[in-house]
């Protein structure tokens, strides 16, 4: 079956449908690296790595690329604040990024390109609209004339007889021919870095970065552009607007965006103190394996409330799983499936999968997992389940990985938490007098490489190979 997804330009559910056969090209809007991202960025960011797994899952090939808005008004502002270049500025940000993308198990874009390495793709495209004449000048500075391409609102159904809220009252943007006419070039400001160009002295305007290093990477047309629900309008209009009156073809066949997500039920905010990078979530002790799936549990489209309790709930889920497959693994060689699993490995396989082409339903294929788990537990538990069927469902698990990246598929040593728990589990038993338990748990540690050793002082472990 074929991916269908929802293209906000046509509020409709629509087949994939690439316009070269076999092959996916997708732009997404990566982060402006003047802050460390917040985990409501990093939601819409591992919203686009499901995406682009699922693409690979399909065996589709792929180019994505994602942009690092590397200039941008704060950022400058900032930079001459510190007293430092707009590079040094960026770099710790830009950084930090990578740095959460690998803790997110989120992969690397083919493509990461940087608006300042493409100033001049920008001025490019903004000489080109310039003879078509969609641009005028206002005090140093180069407009979009919206007036000019008739399809402008398109994608966000804006009602443009209604004054705009982004722009009303933007101090460098007076004497405008129409308010939501928008920058391509703004001119230079005393003090602060600034490009030379044919339209003076000036830095790019944000919308313009993405339609010229879009189109430079994926061409004129392309498949999927992505974003969070806040870039619809005005930054997707208005890429769609320049892009568009630049070359006269449709930019982008399938545009998708990630709802919002909010904290304790309340939008994030540095005042209201409920604003949280994955720096601040790792600080309080929680794994950043539980907050992808956290965040890739609940479907795209809607609102994610993020908790405290449901990143408990999804740590525990995780560890449902990890405990199940530990299980599984413990199968041996040779031992009889006197319980087939076939048929339910075949049907969880289905309907993970379905959900997946359901609109990227992940909380549909993850409930396809959890059923089987269910289902398979009495018999693993009596030893009716042989390898055949160990096999099966690690195989499962593990193709469920190349898109989830979130169970513990492989052999793996317990992480130091875990064995913790075991400890501590081992001293209750040993309390309860129930040794038997107690001696359960140091083989299975022992099976495991880990060393128990008993002093006056508790119990100490030490890995051993
Ligand atoms: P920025 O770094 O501000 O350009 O944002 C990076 C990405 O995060 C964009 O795709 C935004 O749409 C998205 N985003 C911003 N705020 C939220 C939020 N609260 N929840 C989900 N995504 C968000
Ligand atoms: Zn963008």
């Amino acid at each position: 079956m074929a991916l269908r997804l929802y293209n906000t330009l046509t509020h409709r559910v629509e087949e994939l449908a690439p316009l070269r056969p076999g092959e996916v090209r997708m732009y997404t809007c990566g982060p402006t690296v003047y802050h460390y991202a917040h985990i409501g960025n990093l939601r819409t960011f591992v919203f686009q790595d499901l995406l682009r797994r699922t693409l690979l899952y399909k065996g589709l090939r792929l180019t994505h690329v994602m942009n690092i808005t590397d200039v941008e008004d704060k950022i400058i502002a900032r930079a001459r604040e510190e007293g430092v270049s707009i590079g040094e500025y960026t770099e710790r940000f830009t950084r930090a990024f990578l740095e959460d993308l690998e803790a997110l198990r989120i992969q690397r874009p083919e493509i990461m390109p940087r608006a300042t390495e493409h100033i001049e793709e920008m001025l490019e495209l903004i000489g080109r609209l310039k003879e078509q004449g969609h641009t005028y000048q206002q005090d140093g500075s180069t407009y979009f004339r919206i007036a000019s391409f008739e399809d402008y609102g398109k994608l966000s159904r804006v009602d443009l007889s209604q004054a705009d809220p982004h722009t009303a009252g933007e101090e460098d943007e007076y004497g405008k021919e129409n308010p939501r006419d928008f920058a391509l070039w703004k001119s230079r400001r005393p003090e602060e870095a600034y490009w030379e160009s044919d339209f003076g002295e000036g830095r790019p305007g944000w919308h313009i970065e993405c339609s010229a290093m879009s189109m430079k990477y994926l061409g004129e047309s392309f498949d999927i552009h992505c974003g969070g629900v806040d870039l619809i309008f005005p930054h997707h209009e208005n890429e769609i607007a320049q892009s568009e009156a630049a070359t006269g073809k449709p930019f982008v066949k399938h545009w998708v965006h990630a709802a919002h997500l909010i904290v304790e039920g309340e939008k994030m905010s540095k005042s209201a103190g409920n604003f949280y990078t994955l720096r601040d979530l790792l600080d309080q002790g929680h794994s950043p394996v539980a907050v992808r799936y956290l965040l890739a549990s609940v479907h795209y489209r809607r609102q994610l409330n993020f908790t405290m309790a449901g990143l408990e709930q999804a740590q525990a889920a995780l560890q449902r799983v990890d405990d199940f497959l530990l299980r599984v693994r413990e199968v041996p060689d040779g031992a009889d499936d006197e319980q087939p699993l076939e048929d339910l490995v075949a049907r969880a396989r289905a309907g993970f999968e379905a959900g997946l082409e359901d609109d990227l339903n992940t909380s549909e294929a993850l409930a396809a997992l959890f059923t089987l788990i269910k289902e398979v537990y009495p018999d693993l538990e009596a030893g009716r389940v042989g390898s055949g069927g160990r096999d099966e469902v690690l195989r499962l698990f593990e193709d469920a990985n190349r898109v989830f990246d979130t169970f513990r598929v492989e052999e793996q040593t317990l992480d130091d938490a875990r064995i913790e728990v075991l400890i501590e589990e081992r001293e209750e038993a040993r309390r309860r007098r129930d040794f038997g338990r107690a001696d359960g748990i140091r083989d299975e540690l022992t099976a495991r490489g880990i060393l128990l050793e008993d002093t006056k002082e508790g119990t100490r472990w030490k890995k051993v190979n």
